[in-house]
């Protein structure tokens, strides 16, 4: 059996976990609606952290003995406000994302999300377009919000879970929390149409992969859209090991023994999942494959922390701070002007230049934790 190594310091101290301090630009640039990176990478999506708290502890994510009750989560005080939230998120819609995504940590957890959804629900593009607003969430206080989430302009909702198996689902996320009050809050974002549901799996190998069958079969034909994640190597404190990665072309090839797929063309260019069918007409699953399978030649996605500090990668150890500019009479102009000049220097493709066994290597750059940065 193979050693876990779980670090436990805090690495928010740590001197290698960076911040860029972006100055005021002496001259500003307007926004064209259009923003490219080193790599001709387009920027259309952005993914908003509201929290780094969760009253789940998912074993991959937020293990207990880390995330324990000494943890030091960010005071309120550090967290941007729905006004700076939404004016960040101005300037990077007039910069061409067009699709936000509300997450955490636990997104439900920040007190009247409702009224963040609202005002970022009154931003159109360029070309005077809705955007896409959609949250992730464990789904724990799903039942009880999904409707007030409709009414306040969501678009959609992502619901994480990672078994049915009662027993397995407590287990993995560590706080004794039931299937069946997940199962509960997806039936009501249906009712509301907070749709497609999407749910998504992460699959670790010897832990709930002989829940994938079950998953498929439950969901199928039911309009949810299921989907298998790798579990990854995100964050330093996971643990993580090559070994407990199900690869997705394994999930695959277990889905279609016990129900045929086929596979579907993208969505569009640089998405995340690849798309897979029931031949029987059961609906839609995917598979997402960040560890075996690198979508970083099409990564759209820039990332800003709960604290206000823009990341362009998932796996990236130093953010932008950005609320400093916000906070410190900086004009839209000059901020939009300094997220242009970030994106345009963007070369990050971590899981691209991952070497597939090469787990946490001791001399690597922490990397920021998912809760914190917003899966
Ligand atoms: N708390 C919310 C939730 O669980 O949906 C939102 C935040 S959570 C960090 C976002 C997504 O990241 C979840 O779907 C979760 O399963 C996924 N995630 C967290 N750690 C992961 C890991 N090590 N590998 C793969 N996915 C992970
Ligand atoms: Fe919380 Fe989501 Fe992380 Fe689980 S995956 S610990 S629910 S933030
Ligand atoms: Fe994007 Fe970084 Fe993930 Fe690659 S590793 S797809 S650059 S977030």
């Amino acid at each position: 059996m193979t050693e876990t190594i779980i670090r436990l310091t805090d690495l928010r101290s740590d001197a290698r976990y960076t911040t860029h301090s972006p100055q005021i630009p002496a001259q500003v640039r307007a926004a064209t609606g259009h923003l490219e990176d080193a790599l001709a990478r387009p920027l259309h999506d952005l993914r908003i952290s509201v929290t780094d708290r969760c009253n789940f502890r998912c074993v991959y994510c937020m293990p207990k003995d880390v995330f324990d009750k000494d943890y030091a989560f960010l005071p309120q005080s550090s967290l941007l406000s729905f006004e700076e939230i939404e004016r960040a998120a101005r300037l990077f819609v007039e910069h061409g994302v067009e699709k936000l995504r509300l997450t955490g940590g636990e997104p439900l957890l920040r007190k009247h999300i409702e009224r963040l959804v609202e005002m970022l629900a009154r931003l159109r593009t360029p070309s005077g377009k809705p955007l896409d607003i959609t949250l992730t969430t464990n789904g724990s206080l799903l039942a009880r919000r999904a409707q007030s989430l409709k009414d306040a302009g969501l678009t959609r909702v992502t619901v994480s879970l990672d078994s049915l198996d009662d027993t397995i689902f407590r287990q993995m996320n560590d706080v004794d929390f039931p299937v069946a009050n997940v199962l509960e809050g997806i039936a009501e974002a249906q009712r509301v149409s907070l749709g497609p549901v999407k749910v998504n799996m992460v699959v670790k190998r010897g832990t709930n992969d002989s829940d994938i069958v079950p998953m498929a079969r439950h969901f199928h034909g039911s309009g949810v859209v299921l989907r298998f994640i790798e579990y990854m190597d995100v964050g330093t404190s996971n643990g993580w090991r090559m070994n407990e990665v199900m690869p997705s072309a394994n999930v695959i090839a277990r889905l279609n023994e016990a129900l045929p797929v086929e596979p579907l063309e993208p969505n569009y260019p640089g998405e995340t999942a690849q798309r897979w069918q029931y031949r029987d007409g059961g609906g839609e699953v995917g598979v997402i494959s960040s560890v075996t399978r690198a979508f970083c030649g099409t990564c759209s996605r820039a990332r800003l922390s709960t604290e206000g500090k823009l990341y362009l990668c998932l796996f990236a150890s130093a953010g932008y701070d950005l609320r400093t500019l916000l906070r410190n009479g900086a004009s839209d102009a000059q901020i939009s002007t300094v997220i242009g000049d970030i994106w345009h220097g963007r070369t990050d493709r971590y899981s691209a230049l991952r070497t597939a066994a090469t787990g946490l290597p001791e001399d690597a750059p922490p990397k920021v934790e998912m809760s914190y940065i917003g899966g």
